[in-house]
């Protein structure tokens, strides 16, 4: 076991606590990865509140990237010294799901309380989300990770872990956008940002925006955004038909929490259209809609983990878009901190104002 320094949630709605905590080597199909950029999601956020349960204490952290500086036995493809982006789909690669090209929905268990992570005295520590990276080392499966190009920054490539892939693939691969086709999508966040990224190099027709704030829809139209409707409108779906010339959209992709939203996608669609569900509510919360109405028209409700992603396929594929200058990823942080001042970074993204936080490891 190695000593290392973690942020560790002791008790839900509390800040996270700065601690040395213990690592273990990696296993048979594992490597350590040494963290130079850790950005935090909005479902670090929710976890750490307490929204969805879980074991505690638990270190967050899930959209790194780093330095390989240990190698498993059986692992194929990867050295020390590799630079890699970690992510939080540990997929076994051999169950139905996995074989059958979805590897998000992986229906192999992994015990992230019996993972690789210990308190400094040895007590059980959750590795949530099969990551932990809000850590300076983490200890994963081969699976989870992917090399980058040694001269792209860590800061831009930790994006591509989580909010780009949901983002980029909820557009491309769960709602399998055609050029020519009209898109809403609901919520200019971190991942709806990508979405509409995702829309545009699709080869969108037409890329709703819908927001609370003028702010927001600006920052969309940044990003390929061709409307903005406010969603503080009477029936902002009447302002998106208006937009899309009198005709529903062909996808409506709900990237926030609030059930509202949920509620009201479907109304966005046009005949044959498809609303995909990829924010993350709190468990419990309900939604409901009109069956009659998706039955009449042949629409359709689909619900998209991290965007359908085949990390090895798209990951790769969206570090060329970036290269190119067709991917915008350096606009979508916001600010860098130190791991010490992560509760501060935690703060400011929960204010909304923000794109990506990004925890930089060398930063004192
Ligand atoms: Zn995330
Ligand atoms: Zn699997």
């Amino acid at each position: 076991m190695q000593t290392i320094k973690a942020a560790v949630c002791r008790a839900f709605g509390d800040p996270l606590v700065i601690e040395d905590i213990q690592i273990a080597p990696p296993q048979t199909g594992e490597v350590e990865v040494t963290l130079d950029a850790v950005a935090i999601c909005h479902s670090d956020i929710s976890y750490a509140s307490g929204a969805w349960g879980g074991f505690l204490p638990a270190v967050y952290g899930h959209e790194a990237a780093g330095v390989i500086t240990a190698v498993g036995p059986a692992v194929g493809g990867f050295a020390i010294g590799d630079p890699v982006v970690v992510t939080l789909i540990r997929a076994c690669g051999s169950c139905p799901s996995c074989a059958g090209g979805n590897p998000t929905i992986c229906e192999t268990p992994y015990d992230t309380v019996k993972g690789p992570l210990r308190t400094a005295d040895g007590g059980p520590l959750e590795q949530a989300m099969a990551c932990g990276a809000f850590a300076e080392k983490v200890v994963v499966s081969h699976r989870q990770i992917v090399k980058i190009p040694s001269d792209m920054p860590k800061d831009v490539a930790s994006l591509l872990s989580c909010g780009v892939i949901t983002g980029v693939g909820a557009a491309v691969n769960a709602a399998g956008l055609r050029p020519g086709q009209d898109v809403v999508v609901i919520g200019a966040g971190g991942v709806g940002l990508n979405a509409i990224q995702g829309a545009r190099i699709a080869g969108a027709r037409r890329i709703v925006a819908v927001d609370m704030t003028e702010d927001k829809l600006d920052i969309a139209a940044e990003f390929g955004a061709t409307h903005g409707v406010l969603a503080t409108s009477k029936s902002p779906w009447k302002d998106a038909y208006k937009a899309l010339g009198g005709r529903g959209a062909d996808a409506v992709l709900i990237t926030v929490g609030a059930i509202p939203a949920y509620d009201q996608a479907p109304r966005y669609l046009g005949p044959g259209g498809k609303a995909v569900m990829i924010g993350m509510p709190h468990s419990g919360d309900q939604s409901s809609y009109e069956p009659v109405i998706l039955a009449a028209l042949g629409q359709g409700l689909i619900g998209s983990k991290m965007g359908d992603v085949v990390i090895q396929r798209d990951i790769p594929w969206m570090i060329d878009l970036y290269e190119q200058g067709r991917l915008k990823l350096d606009e979508l942080i916001s600010g860098r901190w130190s791991l010490s001042q992560i509760n501060e970074a935690i703060a400011d993204t929960k204010t909304g104002s923000a794109k990506r936080n990004v925890i930089m490891f060398d930063k004192a």
